[in-house]
């Protein structure tokens, strides 16, 4: 058994541990909610090739992983995809898991209730005395992805930082917000399904990080020196991101998107997302016709295919973007 990447002493006997808080995305990717293409939907920097993801969600189409994975996902990739959603066996010990426990209680017990269930419209701007527990809570999530998650990348340096802040029975508020820490809070109004409009995903490109963590945003620098603002879909603001990025602060800054404007900007995301996943669909079958035929599909048959991928009914969440079945329904419709 490997060695627990937190304590380096004890053997990593834990399974099924949740690198993003469960109790935080738990509501983000219940699917009950209905809408179930639009959760759980990984994301890139559109303008930044390094930072797309190479994990998916169940109900993530194939066109969305298609740059990372250069095709469509096999059956047996989607399967794996959707186990438990970020969550690892094998990495940490128990003891350990018990020291994620207690920083992930303290927050969801003495912070979170002061956030969700408010509506902040017409306050853009949260300020917490609870500096450790905000702190240590999101640097958690911070490390714990950066060991677990391939495509999260953070220096060693500072993954060795936020070990030894993390792994501390002593927590200094001084060497905690030595770390640059900007995280907008995405005001979430109304009944479990608006949170189904939220997303959890992840994205890293030079030394920056980002993770989307359902009404959370969170963005972690290794040094003062190196927080840079990159536009994020809308979501950062040139004009604020240094304010809001806390940094040896007396009380923690948490810069508040309103319901209204976040609904917005997930929407125009998604929008733009569903647009090239049709044009995904699009390019494979033309392919497969101008092979076969020599000419362009009438466009009657070329939206049916792309209809029939992502809309056909009669398949399970697991099959309906995988390459046999995409490859079954080309068949059939290059035959029709
Ligand atoms: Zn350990």
């Amino acid at each position: 058994m490997p060695i627990c990447k937190l304590c380096k002493e004890k053997e990593a006997d834990r399974k099924n541990t949740h690198y993003l808080t469960d109790a935080i995305i738990r509501s983000c990717l219940n699917h009950n909610g209905g809408n179930i293409r639009e959760t759980g939907m990984m994301f890139d920097i559109s303008n930044n090739r390094n930072g797309i993801q190479a994990k998916f969600q169940r109900s993530t189409s194939a066109a969305v992983v298609e740059g990372t994975f250069g095709r469509a996902p096999t059956e047996e990739e989607i399967k794996q995809a959707k186990v438990i959603p970020y969550s690892v066996d094998y990495v940490f010990c128990t003891g350990c898991e018990d020291i994620f426990t207690a920083i992930e209680q303290d927050f969801l017990k003495q912070v979170l209730p002061k956030l969700r269930g408010h509506d902040f419209l017409g306050t853009p701007e949260l300020n917490f005395d609870e500096s450790i527990i905000i702190r240590r809570f999101f640097l958690l999530q911070v490390y714990r992805t950066s060991i677990c998650d391939p495509g999260f990348k953070i220096s060693n340096d500072f993954q060795e930082k936020l070990r030894k802040l993390i792994y501390s029975t002593k927590p200094d508020l001084d060497q905690l917000a030595s770390i640059p820490l900007n995280v907008i809070y995405l005001n979430t109004v109304g009944d479990d399904f608006e949170y189904t409009r939220n997303t959890v995903g992840i994205a890293s490109w030079d030394d920056n990080s980002l993770i989307i963590f359902n009404d959370f945003i969170i963005q972690a620098f290794d040094s003062i020196e190196k927080v840079k603002y990159v536009d994020f879909l809308g979501f950062n603001d040139p004009k604020t991101f240094a304010y809001f990025t806390n940094y040896q602060e007396k009380q923690f800054k948490f810069r508040v998107i309103d319901h209204e404007t976040k609904v917005k900007l997930w929407k125009a995301y998604s929008d733009k997302k569903a647009e090239q996943e049709r044009a995904f669909y699009r390019r494979i079958f033309i392919n497969a016709y101008m092979d076969r035929y020599n000419k362009f599909p009438p466009v009657a048959l070329l939206e049916a295919f792309v209809n029939e991928i992502i809309f056909g009914e009669s398949v399970s969440d697991e099959s309906r973007y995988s390459i046999e079945r995409i490859n079954k329904i080309k068949e059939m419709m290059l035959n029709a």
